[in-house]
């Protein structure tokens, strides 16, 4: 046996090399390579099992008794190569005999072999098979020699995937894992059906075998440096909240990146005569051995990361760089990602995009904000969706309660088509209902519109028979692109809203950016990176700051609206006077277009956003100044209870149907209502039928939700007594039951209100 793995290794390849080129049968091949690895390692056997039908057959030998060929056969578990098979891992024994899960099979004759080494042959991160070595003395394998089996494996997987000698290279762990079910968070609900898609498609390495080293090891060098290129961009700009990845994952990331012990394996494995995408493939391989050994969450964890980095550098190798989403969705697609920003999204063909699938995300992300707008479920949350999972496989998710099915047996696939079925006819009900008005039992009109932020929201009015849009969300467009909108560019969104909506009216917040919103365009070197960007340099705060950003968005508003009635509001706004200032500076505008001749709205309307607790102790100074006040309820409840909206932790802590939130916004309508200044509650409160009907219970009549709430909420008013159920929650407020929810999902279904 040769000392240096790679000169061992390689002149197995070599040999290997020349065995795949020439003709022959596949049996006639593994035959031969049996041998040669046999004589090149100096060992009395030479052992290929390969997975069929569920065992692992002996395909070819050199040592054992040939009348065992294609007799003997291990089940996957079972004995030293089912173990290898089914753990995907090595084994290196001095006394076979002595192992628990040895199993002896007499038609091979192997009681004369004392030691034994056996490697797994993986593909597609599945083992197909099991490369074994067997000396008759008793004498533990070095390092070197494992190292080399391995190699072998790898290029032996590469010529048994091609002679299709396994049935399919995808059988093993995931396949026999059977059906699995996973529950995350529910970032945006619905229900879907297709075929995974990873939106980082994984490289299947298809030649192993280099034919120059040095062309290879120059190909890996170019591949690392762009890689870490890469990795420093996406870290800048993560510091300006741009991209779907967290700083944490990034800074591991880089240390992996700049990591120069993997460099060298790399490197190594090249020596040995890989190409450069096996030896990094082989690397990869090892290292998931090693990890699967050491059981620690923590280290699983950055394992990922660097499973990451490995598929990247991969995809850079062989110039296979793309997303799923520049080679296209072929099919209904759930797509897969660790994370996703919204731009990225937005590049999916939106016909076949089902659902997405995260290991991360949060409730306010951009992309989780998008996702809803454009009607995609969404579930994060998901831990380690990406290795559960194999491309084209089939998910179902149901986002309406967060779970997801993969590979679903028939059973489960008609209970999640049966209630997907309910679903869709309840939402083909609401369709057909759409036109008719929202008005309870006794009469009162609510006013039901949608939350929006892209152009092509503008249909959902249609499809839904919303009679507004509530709150245009301009930040939509600034965060979709990768320089800031200018003026121009934002007035053509603008004209094209009013124009797609006609008559019914559309509210414009101004933008709401900065903080965890932060774009690269809108930096300032100087600026400290907020703790609590929530409550940082954000929404109306940046607006003021940066007037000239707020003055050119005023015009393209201003512009827009020329000859129709203009409603503008600002977001965020914590004190009167930065309401009064973001007025004035849309007033002085307008000023500047008369005297430029151009034309002007023939109204504006201008209104606030309550979102800061502290702006409902002033009402009494604003109200008098407002057309009309909009509550959000998304930041206000976060405010209110100090609890932080992002965080999947208190997620389900505070309730929206809380008697403090009750309380407060009953206050605020009252207020509002005795100045006569008309309230609209947007956020995601009001899109959810038992909450809108709370609302109603204390004294709202005007809504702004997101599309998919629009019939379900309509179908609750036409089934509600206003009147006593403003009574009811009058009693209920004066006098808190312990479980608010309870109680009013208990009065709506003794009075059958529809609350789906
Ligand atoms: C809100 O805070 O409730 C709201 C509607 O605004 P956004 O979700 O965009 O912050
Ligand atoms: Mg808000």
């Amino acid at each position: 046996m040769a000392t240096s793995p790679a000169a061992s290794a390689r002149d197995i390849l070599t040999g290997l090399h020349d065995i795949m080129a020439k003709r022959g049968s596949a049996q006639a091949k593994l035959d031969r390579v049996v041998d040669l690895i046999a004589e090149a390692m100096g060992s009395d056997v030479c052992s290929i099992y390969l997975l069929r039908d569920n065992n692992l057959e002996l395909f070819a030998t050199h040592g054992l008794r040939k009348e065992a060929v294609h007799v003997t056969r291990l089940r996957m578990g079972e004995g030293l190569v089912g173990t290898i098979a089914a753990q995907g891992r090595i084994l290196n024994l001095a006394e076979a005999a002595d192992h628990p899960a040895f199993a002896y099979r007499p038609e091979t004759g192997e009681e004369r072999f004392h030691s034994f080494a056996g490697v797994p042959i993986v593909r597609l991160e599945s083992p197909i098979g099991v490369l074994a070595v067997q000396h008759a003395e008793p004498r533990g394998y070095e390092e070197v020699e494992i190292e080399a089996l391995q190699t072998v494996a790898m290029v032996l997987s590469e010529m048994i995937a091609g002679a299709r000698l396994v049935d399919g290279a995808r059988r093993g762990r995931l396949r026999s894992a059977g059906p699995l079910r996973l529950s995350g968070l529910k970032l945006v609900a619905g229900m879907a059906k297709g075929q995974a898609v990873f939106h980082e498609p994984r490289v299947v390495v298809e030649h192993t075998v280099a034919e120059d080293i040095e062309a290879e090891r120059t190909r890996v060098y170019a591949a690392f440096r762009k890689m870490r290129e890469q990795i420093d961009n996406m870290a800048r700009d993560a510091e300006f909240g741009t991209t779907g990845e967290h700083q944490e994952i990034l800074e591991t990331y880089r240390m992996f990146a700049y990591d120069e012990g993997w460099s060298r394996r790399i490197n190594e494995a090249i020596d040995s005569g890989l190409t450069a995408e096996a030896a990094i493939e082989r690397v990869q391989q090892r290292t998931r051995a090693r990890m699967q050994e050491i059981d620690d969450p923590l280290l699983q964890e950055r394992m990922h990361d660097l499973e990451d980095l490995s598929n990247r550098l991969l995809r850079i190798v062989s110039g296979r760089m793309g997303t799923a989403a520049q080679t296209g969705l072929a099919h209904d697609a759930v797509l897969i990602a660790r994370n996703l920003g919204p731009a990225e999204l937005l590049e999916y063909d939106r016909r076949r995009l089902k659902a997405v699938l995260l290991e991360e995300g949060s409730l306010t992300s951009h992309m989780v904000i998008v996702a809803r707008a454009i009607g995609v479920p969404v579930i994060g949350r998901l831990h380690d969706i990406r290795h559960s999972v194999e491309d084209g496989e089939t998910i179902l998710v149901d986002g309406d309660n967060g779970s997801v099915i993969i590979r679903p047996n028939r059973q489960l696939a008609t209970g999640f088509e049966h209630r997907m079925m309910l679903s869709q006819k309840r939402r083909a009900e609401f369709a057909a209902a759409r036109t008719l008005a929202a008005k309870t039992l006794d009469g009162v009109g609510v006013s039901v519109m949608v939350n929006a932020g892209l152009a092509e929201d503008a249909a959902s009015l249609a499809m839904t028979g919303a009679d507004g849009i509530g709150l245009f969300r301009t930040e939509f467009q600034f965060l979709v692109s990768a320089t800031l909108p200018g003026r121009e560019r934002q007035q053509r969104l603008y004209t094209r809203v009013l124009k797609e909506v006609g008559d019914k009216p559309v509210v414009f917040r101004t933008v709401d950016i900065g903080g965890d919103k932060a774009l690269p365009y809108l930096s300032d070197d100087a600026e400290e990176k907020a703790e609590n960007p929530a409550m940082g340099w954000r929404a109306l705060r940046l607006s003021l700051d940066r007037s000239t950003l707020m003055r050119a968005q005023a015009r393209a508003l201003i512009e827009a609206s020329a000859g129709k009635v203009l409603r503008v509001m600002f977001p965020m706004v914590s004190e009167p006077w930065e309401y009064e200032q973001a007025r004035a500076l849309f007033e002085e505008q307008v000023e500047w277009a008369k005297k430029a001749h151009r034309k002007v709205p023939k109204q504006i309307l201008f209104g606030a956003m309550l979102e800061v607790p502290s702006l409902a102790e002033m009402l009494d100074q604003l109200l008098p100044r407002l057309d009309f006040l909009s509550i959000g309820t998304n930041d206000l409840t976060q405010f209110l209870f100090a609890a932080d909206r992002s965080d999947p932790r208190l997620a389900q802590r505070y309730d929206w149907l809380s008697p403090a939130i009750l309380r407060f916004l009953k206050r605020v309508l009252r207020a509002a209502g005795e100045a006569d200044v008309p309230v609209r509650i947007c956020g995601e409160m009001a899109g959810r039928p038992l909450e809108a009907m709370a609302l109603i219970g204390i004294g709202a009549e005007n809504f702004s939700i997101t599309p998919a709430g629009v019939g379900p909420v309509k179908a609750m008013v036409r089934s509600l007594d206003a009147g006593a159920v403003r009574k009811r929650l009058n009693q209920l407020l004066e006098r808190p039951p312990k479980d608010m929810r309870k109680a009013l999902a208990d009065w709506a279904r003794r009075h059958n209100v529809t609350i789906g």
